[in-house]
């Protein structure tokens, strides 16, 4: 197993090397574009999605330079994992959407439709959300 995570992490380093610091979340964090706070701690920031695809759409991002959930799991501190956790139920309580319900969603890599390469936790809410997925 401790083998299993090493290599799993070694393969994530060489990923890591690839953080665009240019991509737009990137930007939003340096202050350079604007953002619709809800949410900031020391290792974490929420903002809302600029085309949201529910009432609520928030988007909850780690400040360190990682690119998808699987770099943020192999190479983050265990303070920053839980900040970016407890993140969330912060959020959905700002929101209101807590008590309703509302739907956590994490897009990594090609077949996961992430566009942005650094990773985010989409937090959507507001009305009933249906099923999972869509059929293709
Ligand atoms: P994903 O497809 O998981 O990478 O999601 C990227 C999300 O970032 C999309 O929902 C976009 O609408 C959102 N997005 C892109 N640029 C911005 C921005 N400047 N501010 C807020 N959200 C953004």
């Amino acid at each position: 197993m401790a083998a299993e995570i090493r290599t799993i992490s070694e393969k994530r380093t060489t990923k890591a090397m690839a953080y665009d610091p240019a991509n737009v979340f990137a930007r939003i964090l340096r202050g350079e574009i604007p953002c619709k706070k809800v949410y900031e701690d020391a290792h974490t920031l929420a903002f809302h999605d600029v085309a949201p695809q529910a009432p609520v759409h928030v988007l909850v991002i780690p400040k360190g330079a990682y690119t998808d959930f699987d770099d943020f799991t192999a190479r983050a501190s265990e303070r920053e994992i839980a900040a970016l956790h407890r993140a969330v139920t912060r959020v959905a309580e700002i929101t209101g959407i807590s008590g309703p319900g509302y739907r956590v969603l994490c897009n990594v890599g090609a077949n996961g439709g992430q566009e942005v390469p650094h990773v985010h936790l989409h937090v959507f809410g507001g009305r009933r959300l249906g099923r999972m997925l869509h059929s293709a």
